[in-house]
């Protein structure tokens, strides 16, 4: 019996799937069309020439496209909100902006979207994970080539767990990569989708040491006894605004009253403390502080010792005053560093959004297991509003190129945020160009912005198969020894570190010899394909710049940068001088901009290198006639 009943559901299942196949192309050859509004939207517009490209990259069939108010057929391709049954069953009220729908009925593709980019994203998901397509960075695509593409049953909603996704690399700024996966901008005018006027560390755009230092001290933070109305050497100021300035409310809103008039558009404008931590401590502003101040609060600062302060409780009032004079734009305004922490007695407007920023957390574990004081902080403001803006930092800010062990904790940090009502995140990666994996965390981070849910390991081992062909298996176990070793030895992973500092963790001598040879390897399995060798090469990158730093730092013994000779001369070992200029020529030659956030570039590298070893040679000819050799 139980048999015969498996046998009756497989043939109403087999009866079923043939009835939803949908032929879109057969032999090379296409009776579908696609539909769009006749008075089709931008987004509809090129979700359908999107859809047209792609099928013809894939089967040679060039699919037309028609309006809506031509007469139903059956092997129709509906894209966006056109006249016909099928769209009823759309529901839209749930799709937001960026969700997307995505059904075959057998006779008709539908593929609808939100008030947003939703139906041009439902495009590219379509061609992603029905077709098989994949762009992995901004130049390396995979488009599968196949002669019929029959459709079986599809019915799938999406609904993004954040409203809005923005993955800081370079290339992921590239148009079609952020159609592609789905990412949202700051940069850029409002017809790329950018929704932000201003948008991070402003205040010194309101109100510049330049402009009224000399004039109106009194205007800036006051500490050790006095205002501090300067900047430092690099031009950034030295300190922050004193918030209950009358004058400073006025100025401010004048000059964002002027900038909104200019850029209308936009509906978040950022009115921020400056990246530094020397807020003021007048006696208005120390009122306000110590009124507002959670009970037992603390300060929480990178790169200073904590302290019993918040804060937030000087300048959320200000903000509060900005927001209440522009009730049809969103004031954003940072939670970061001496403002993390929630104030008490006072509740941000409703049009306020809090940027919360965790540049203080450790990156081996988790935040939620690693840093309960940034939680603790996430729920307070949690309770204030629904409004905040998560400032994230995934990568090594003073040694870009340099292995950082910390995918582990994307996927799950993503999910606690998610969980925790979190509606908007910002992904602060590397703003300069190259980086180590960038593509493969560029990958990553668009695919969990979108779904924190995802198989990270199977994304992961998809991405390397495809961007690293046959190395892909030696450099995932790299990736995977890398991560036990950092695990295993219970080190705290920050984002201002060295490779010098893990010279005998996870990058003992024994284990560069282990990550060597899986280079190694790498490179040979793929030593036919230039193109992919060279991807190789710039994976190995941060590998090298972890030798040669450890080499400086030792100078000299098994590790060090020098050989000694039985006269205690020191000169350069040339395996040393070879890497220095192999890894610096790939740099150059790969577009890495700087090695360190906003400095050293590559050449820069090389001469403090080569100074270093010039400096240290003692006897002999000196490093000169050695470092030619290799
Ligand atoms: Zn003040």
């Amino acid at each position: 019996m139980k048999r015969l009943i498996f046998l009756l559901t497989l043939v109403f299942f087999v009866t079923i799937t043939k009835a939803q196949q949908f032929t879109l192309v057969s032999q090379g050859k296409s009776n579908a069309r696609i539909i769009i509004p006749e008075k089709a939207g931008v987004v509809e517009i090129q979700a359908a020439k999107v859809f047209q490209d792609y099928i013809q990259r894939i089967s040679g069939a060039l699919i037309p496209i028609a309006t809506d108010n031509t007469k139903p057929l059956a092997g129709e391709i509906l894209i966006g909100r056109v006249s016909r049954p099928e769209l009823k069953d759309v529901p839209f009220g749930k799709l937001g902006k960026d969700g997307l729908y995505i059904r075959n009925t057998g006779k008709r593709l539908v593929i609808a979207g939100g008030t947003g980019k939703g139906v041009l994203y439902g495009v590219y998901t379509f061609l992603e994970e029905y077709m098989g397509c994949r762009k992995y960075s901004s130049k390396v695509s995979y488009v599968p080539s196949r002669k019929t593409i029959v459709l079986n049953s599809i019915h799938d909603i999406q609904i993004p767990a954040f409203t809005y996704r923005e993955d800081f690399y370079p290339d992921a700024y590239d148009p079609e990569y952020m159609d592609w996966h789905k990412l949202d901008s700051h940069f850029g005018g409002h017809d790329s989708g950018n929704e932000w006027g201003y948008w991070v560390h402003t205040a010194n755009q309101f109100v510049s040491a330049g402009e009224f230092g000399k004039t109106h001290p009194e205007y800036f933070s006051f500490y050790q006894g006095r205002r501090h109305p300067e900047a430092d050497p690099s031009g950034s100021p030295e300190a922050q605004l004193c918030w209950t300035n009358p004058d400073i409310l006025d100025i401010v809103c004048k000059r964002l009253k002027s900038a909104i008039g200019e850029n209308p558009v936009p509906q978040y404008w950022s009115v921020s403390q400056n990246d530094n931590t020397n807020y003021c401590r007048c006696p208005d502003c120390s009122r306000l502080d110590s009124i507002h101040a959670a009970p037992g609060a603390r300060m929480y600062s990178t790169h200073r010792d904590s302290y019993s302060a918040t804060g937030m409780g000087s300048l959320l009032p200000f903000i509060n005053q900005v927001a209440d004079r522009f009730p049809d734009k969103t004031i954003s305004t940072l939670a970061y560093q001496y403002t993390r922490v929630p104030p008490v007695g006072i509740v941000p407007r409703k049009n306020v959004n809090i940027m919360l920023c965790n540049i203080e957390s450790p990156r081996n574990v988790p935040i939620e297991i690693g840093d309960t004081a940034f939680c603790h902080d996430l729920n307070g403001w949690a309770r204030l509003t629904g409004n905040i803006i998560i400032w994230d930092y995934v990568v090594q800010f003073r040694n870009l190129v340099s292995p950082f062990p910390n995918l582990r904790t994307l996927k799950p940090n993503l999910q606690y945020l998610h969980s925790k009502g979190v509606q908007a995140i910002f992904e602060e990666a590397n703003p300069e160009k190259g980086g180590e994996f960038a593509e493969l965390r560029a990958y990553l981070i668009a695919k969990l912005l979108w779904n924190p849910d995802l198989d990270v390991n199977r994304l992961m081992d998809d991405f390397l198969s495809g961007y690293y062909g046959h190395a892909s298996k030696m450099i995932r176990a790299y990736i995977d020894l890398l991560h036990d070793q950092m695990e295993k030895s219970g080190v705290k992973l920050g984002i201002y570190q060295t490779p010098v500092e893990e010279k005998e963790t996870f990058l003992s001598d024994s284990l560069i010899r282990i990550y060597t040879e899986l280079f190694n390897q790498a490179e040979k399995a793929v030593a036919g394909s230039p193109e992919i060798l060279r991807r190789v090469k710039t994976a190995r990158l941060p590998l090298e710049y972890a030798i040669l730093e450890i080499a400086r730092d030792e100078k000299t013994g098994k590790r060090g940068a020098f050989m000694s000779a039985d006269d205690h001369s020191l000169r350069p070992k040339p395996e040393i001088v070879k890497m220095l200029y192999d890894f610096v020529y790939l740099c150059i030659s790969t577009n890495v901009s700087h090695l360190r956030e906003g400095s050293v570039t590559p050449q820069q590298y090389l001469e403090n290198y080569n100074k270093f070893l010039e400096e240290n040679t003692t006897g002999g000819s000196g490093m000169t006639s050695s470092t030619r050799k290799p």
